[in-house]
């Protein structure tokens, strides 16, 4: 019994010579414990640590455009980083276990700073119906299922969605263009929002319009609270 169990592990270690899992950070074959990121990139991942951050560059994109309880991002995004390379799988190569992953670390890093520990709901930016069909997923859906996991609080994806896109929106001009991402947003549920502390997440926040859009839609069902947490951040 224990030759055979030898030989399997001898086996798997030749199969992951020639096809070796390699980490979706920085492209390194992962050690036989590793899976998706390597323990050498999970220390040098760039933390912004806004959660512990009052008044930290995330909060401050939501000043005086729609009332953040507190908001936060886990990484920085910079062109050429490691976080490109895992939001790039995460996104396009169907890897989206990768969104699970970082949503559990998150998670786990903002209960131990009972961060949002009063928080009842997490959903997440619902994806443009288009490009939910050709990618076959919404990647925020698996980054809020990784929070939630870690955080114990309930995900939901059928309270918060997409209305039919305009396929116009190119030849608007700016406000119409705002009226109309204003409008993209409809709530499937009030009640399972009244009085309660939502955190609205997405992968990427870079100016905030989308979800900001997101929130004022929400706050139409009269929610206690609503913050917002993003795996990634295109900020300095
Ligand atoms: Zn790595």
């Amino acid at each position: 019994m224990m030759a055979m169990v030898q030989l399997f592990s001898y086996l798997e270690d030749l199969v992951s010579i020639a096809f070796p899992e390699v980490c979706n950070a920085c492209g390194s074959a992962l050690h036989k414990h590793e899976k998706i990121i390597c323990n050498q990139c999970k220390v040098k991942l760039p933390y912004t640590n806004f959660h512990l951050e009052p008044d930290n560059q995330i909060e401050k994109i939501f000043w005086g455009r729609v009332p953040m309880d507190k908001a936060a991002s886990y990484l920085y995004f910079h062109k050429g980083n490691r976080v490109q390379n895992l939001m790039h799988r995460f996104k396009y190569k169907g890897k989206k276990e990768i969104g699970t992953l970082l949503g559990k670390m998150y998670g786990s890093e903002l209960l131990q700073n009972l961060y949002c520990i009063d928080a009842d709901m997490i959903i997440p930016v619902p994806l443009h119906p288009d490009k939910e069909r050709k990618r076959g997923y919404n990647q925020s859906q698996y980054f809020a299922e990784g929070l939630s996991l870690a955080m114990g609080v309930p995900h939901r994806n059928d309270i918060l969605i997409r209305a039919i896109a305009s396929s116009t929106q190119t030849r608007k001009n700016r406000f119409e263009r705002w009226q109309n991402v204003e409008s993209i947003f409809k709530i499937a549920d009030y009640n399972a929002l009244l009085n309660k502390h939502i955190i609205l997440v997405d992968d990427v926040v870079t100016t905030g319009a989308t979800i900001e859009a997101c929130a004022n839609t929400l706050m139409n069902a009269s929610p206690k609270k609503i913050s917002f947490l993003s795996l990634a951040c295109a900020i300095k």
